[in-house]
């Protein structure tokens, strides 16, 4: 692992700040423009109206959190899909017939997906925070779960998407890898594997990571602190925040809560409406 507990890195003789980051504010950076306007610009730009997407994914993950909370004995798939319902929200939907059958369909993933769990087997973190520090950066974050099995702990992360995800989405995650490392400094066990498991699918893509490849993305990780220091640097130097925090334009760009403030991302990807995204967006 690149450092160990650093705290400051002398540079020059001058010590350097830790860039502390969780790995959202990382890969915000694959677009320099929303990284500024996500973590810089104060007053935050508004953002467009929210995505019904994200609605169905907070419900579902919150459902799954409380219900390690519930009594073992009441700890069933019905009352998973219960949480669901107790915590619904309408935000993002069309109509309420809409946020109706999206309530259903979530309930339906949420309790499958509990039918297939050990409600006596109490995972060693639920929404747990965990941390890692290198010589360069202290990132942190929160894991959906953390699993313990045959000593060694596995992270899990909920996906809500209408794409089925794949183990090469597992293999690639910053975010799963960064947590990975964290859990396992933060817990004092072992800490390689990773895991997606979507719900609409009930499918589970994993990797194994080696101290090699957590290593690579901790290092991608101290790269992207590097070039988001450069920026601000260049910036406070004078240069202009327009030129430095560029427009990075793709698919991505349809769903960008910041996409009434960037001309270029407009004319990159067309526009969606919030309910877009859904599995069954009719
Ligand atoms: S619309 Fe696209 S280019 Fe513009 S800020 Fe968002 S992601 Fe970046």
């Amino acid at each position: 692992m690149a450092g160990a507990d650093g705290g400051q890195m002398l540079l020059g003789g001058m010590p350097r700040r830790l860039f502390s980051c969780t790995p959202s504010r990382l890969t915000t950076f694959d677009c320099p423009r929303r990284y500024r306007f996500t973590y810089i610009d104060r007053p935050t730009p508004p953002k467009g109206p929210p995505w019904a997407h994200n609605t169905v994914g907070s419900v579902a993950h919150l459902a799954l959190h409380r219900w390690w909370d519930v009594p073992l004995r009441e700890r069933t798939p019905a009352a998973a899909a219960g949480l669901v319902d107790r915590h619904w929200q309408t935000d993002g939907f069309r109509d309420p017939e809409q946020s109706e059958r999206a309530r259903q369909n979530v309930r339906t993933w949420v309790g499958r997906y509990a039918a297939t769990l050990d409600p006596a087997d109490e995972p060693r973190g639920v929404e747990r925070t965990v941390g890692m520090r290198t010589e360069r950066l202290a990132a942190s974050g929160r894991v959906d779960r953390i699993d313990e099995r045959d000593g060694a702990l596995v992270i899990v992360d909920y996906k809500t998407g209408r794409r089925p995800t794949t183990d090469d989405d597992a293999r690639s995650s910053l975010a799963l890898a960064l947590y990975a490392v964290g859990a396992q400094r933060t817990l004092r066990t072992p800490c390689t594997r990773v895991e997606l498991h979507h719900l609409p699918s009930g499918e589970v893509s994993s990797w194994e990571h080696t101290p090699q490849s957590l290593e690579r993305h901790v290092g991608r990780a101290e790269a992207t602190a590097d070039d988001i220091e450069a920026a601000l640097d260049t910036v406070a130097s004078g240069a202009s925040p327009d030129q430095v925090f560029a427009p990075v334009t793709g698919s991505q760009c349809s769903w960008c809560d910041f996409r009434r403030h960037c001309p270029e991302g407009q004319r990159a990807a067309p526009g969606k409406t919030p309910w877009d995204a859904l599995a069954d967006a009719d």
